[in-house]
């Protein structure tokens, strides 16, 4: 997909046929002025944004184009199953160079659109520029029962706070990435999962439907911040136990011999895409959860009257250093 030989139109035109048809929900896809969706009583539409953009969220050094089309609309995906709904489809608004090698431009719309048949979520339209450097917005829409939304003001006290996932491995693997590469096969792994996160794309709507979570979130900032977040917005507080945190397997080992702690990569690292969860007591416990999710769910502490979130381990408080998330336009 050379875009010198293409040309825009060239480049739209391959997309499109790529892309395959929308679905019957879309009385129209790529081709008019706008995309036009069949809308459906009952029900309330999530609308999200999210860029992925070149030496900023990714290097071409070291990313993979069939990954990073995945990741792009990933990472849109999460946040619409963080507000509890399923995906209708989305916008692609691709910036690139001219001299971007079309084998790079191919492997990016495989992955995408790859990631786009497995969710469901049909590219319905967009718009195509050139760029000084690779940008990539997707906006995507979703839809759920109406007043079902997992909003972050709803977190109350005696709630119980959850993991869906894991959190830490994404910033190990951007660590390894960024110092030297990968040396083994666990580092490998970390790396993989920074590249291409997996997430729980089908817990938010599930846990929407039936009523099992007030809030949710996704981790892409870190927890102490997607926490945070919650926590002022529904102004309350919380206790989590740092000794819960659910890491994944062979974290603390790779940490070690790295010389890191895994702690703060839990706490700070941003792009996990794990799902934070308020669940109200009536809800099932993370056990049957897990079940029902076929995922890692993890109680990792609870909701509190108050303000601010207080870390304990072994049921002490302790204040973890250097838990700031990520932040573009202020110094860490
Ligand atoms: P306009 O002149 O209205 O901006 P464009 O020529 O940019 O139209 O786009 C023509 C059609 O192709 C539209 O339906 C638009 O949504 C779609 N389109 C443009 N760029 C992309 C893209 N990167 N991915 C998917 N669809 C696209
Ligand atoms: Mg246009």
């Amino acid at each position: 997909m050379d875009p010198r030989e293409l040309g825009e139109l060239g480049l739209i035109e391959v997309l499109r046929r790529r892309a395959g048809a929308p679905g019957r929900r879309w009385r129209i896809g790529i081709g008019d002025d706008a995309a036009l969706l069949a809308s459906r009583a009952g029900t309330d539409l999530v609308w999200t944004a999210d860029a992925l953009v070149e030496d900023v969220h990714f290097r071409w050094s070291t990313a993979d184009p069939r990954a990073l089309g995945r990741k792009a609309l990933r990472v849109n995906l999460s946040d619409l199953s963080a507000m509890g709904a399923r995906p209708l489809g989305f916008l692609l608004t691709l910036a690139i160079p001219g001299d971007a090698p079309g084998a790079r431009v191919d492997g990016f719309a495989r992955g995408l659109l790859a990631e786009a048949r497995d969710a469901g979520c049909p590219l319905v339209g967009g718009d195509t520029s050139r760029a000084a450097r690779w940008c990539i917005s997707i906006s995507a829409l979703g839809e759920l029962p109406r007043g079902r939304a997992l909003r972050r003001d709803a977190a109350r006290p005696g709630d119980a706070l959850l993991v869906v996932g894991e959190l830490g491995g994404s910033a190990l693997g951007l660590h390894v990435l960024e110092h030297g590469g990968p040396r083994d096969a666990s580092e490998r792994r970390f790396v993989r999962m920074h590249r291409l996160p997996r997430v729980p794309l089908g817990a938010g709507p599930l846990l929407a439907r039936r009523g099992w979570a007030r809030t949710a979130i996704d981790v892409s900032d870190g927890l102490a911040r997607d926490l945070g977040h919650v926590l002022a917005s529904s102004g309350v507080g919380a206790e989590v136990e740092l000794g819960a945190l659910p890491l994944p397997r062979g974290l603390a080992r790779a940490c070690a011999q790295r010389g890191l702690e895994p702690w703060p990569l839990a706490l700070s690292g941003g792009e996990d895409y794990a799902l934070l969860v308020a669940a109200p007591p009536d809800a099932p416990g993370d056990v049957r959860l897990a079940r029902a999710l076929d995922t890692r769910v993890t109680r990792i502490g609870r909701v509190v009257a108050g303000r601010g979130c207080r870390w304990l381990r072994d049921g002490t408080v302790e204040q973890p250093s250097g838990i700031e998330g990520f932040e573009h336009f202020k110094p860490l």
